[in-house]
């Protein structure tokens, strides 16, 4: 659906985007103060949304901002925009910002109103094939803080990190902290060695994505060996297969880093299997 058509959600009002507009004086707008989610949408119903929910109360409560809807509130504004926007691969993206305040304070009033935005994006549709061409990252040193695993709208960093990797002529960055692989700059990490699959731990220098964790279960129940632990920078050098993964991106096969090919330069075996694991279970959600 073409941007100008779109109708969105804002502040209780369900209403074209072109009309849907906030105050310069919003937090969100001058401090990046507020936190979003994006749940990838499959057929109509959003994919995992009880995790997505979860994750969101988990940066509402660590940035101190209450949650202005219940679950069932969110699924049914959710399900509410998904029929007025109809149309084939779209993500819902919501964002929650701390509100406008009459002054600019940076002290906290909890009983102000936040502002509160949802939308229907279009994602890229994914094409297996495109996909298995793989893409090539650069490794960059990590300078983000030490609260990676709130889902904030303060994404100055890793704006700068992408562009770095844009600048090098690569489509994305893998990060790292003190010689570890943290994440992507909007992914999460995996690697294959000796047919295990290895992704760092959650913890406060990642955001714990919920197709990191789709991937965990799915190899679980394929029997496909998962551990979860550091991964150094040389031993990611050494992958069998690196991978990134996201919600609107959901596995995408790294074949060069650094300038140096990963699984001679294609898609690995591992990565064809998981990718057929998760196509399946997208369309078992589905129906
Ligand atoms: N890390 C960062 C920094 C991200 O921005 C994202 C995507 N929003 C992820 C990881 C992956 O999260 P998810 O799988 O939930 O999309």
């Amino acid at each position: 659906m073409p941007l100008g058509q779109q109708i969105v959600y804002l502040n209780g009002r369900v209403i074209p985007l072109a009309e849907a507009t906030v105050s310069v004086l919003d937090r969100g707008f001058l401090y990046g103060d507020g936190v979003y989610e994006v749940i990838p949408v499959f057929g109509s119903q959003p994919l995992r949304l009880t995790d997505h929910l979860r994750r969101l109360q988990n940066s509402l409560d660590r940035i101190s901002l209450k949650n202005p809807l219940t679950d069932d509130a969110w699924a049914l504004e959710f399900n509410h925009l998904l029929e007025k926007n109809p149309g084939e691969d779209r993500a819902l993206y919501l964002q929650i910002s701390r509100g406008a305040y009459p002054a600019r304070a940076l002290a906290i009033k909890p009983e102000h109103p936040p502002t509160v935005f949802i939308m229907v994006m279009t994602v890229k549709k994914i094409d297996i094939e495109t996909v298995a061409r793989g893409i090539k990252v650069i490794t960059i040193e990590d300078f983000r803080w030490d609260a990676c695993d709130i889902k904030s709208t303060s994404l100055v960093a890793n704006v700068m990190l992408k562009q770095q990797a844009s600048v090098a002529k690569v489509e994305d960055a893998i990060l790292l902290k003190q010689g570890y692989v943290t994440e992507g700059t909007a992914s999460n990490v995996f690697m294959v060695m000796d047919n295990t699959l290895v992704t760092p731990p959650s913890g406060h220098h990642l955001l714990s994505g919920i197709t990191r964790e789709m991937v965990i279960d799915l190899a679980q129940e394929n029997n496909l060996p998962v551990t979860i632990r550091p991964i150094t920078q040389a031993e990611l050098m050494q992958a069998d297969e690196i991978w990134l993964t996201s919600s609107t991106r959901e596995i995408a096969p790294v074949v060069q880093l650094d300038g140096k090919d990963i699984s001679s330069g294609i898609a690995g075996p591992c990565w064809r299997r998981m990718m057929a694991w998760y196509q399946q279970h997208k369309r078992s959600m589905g129906e």
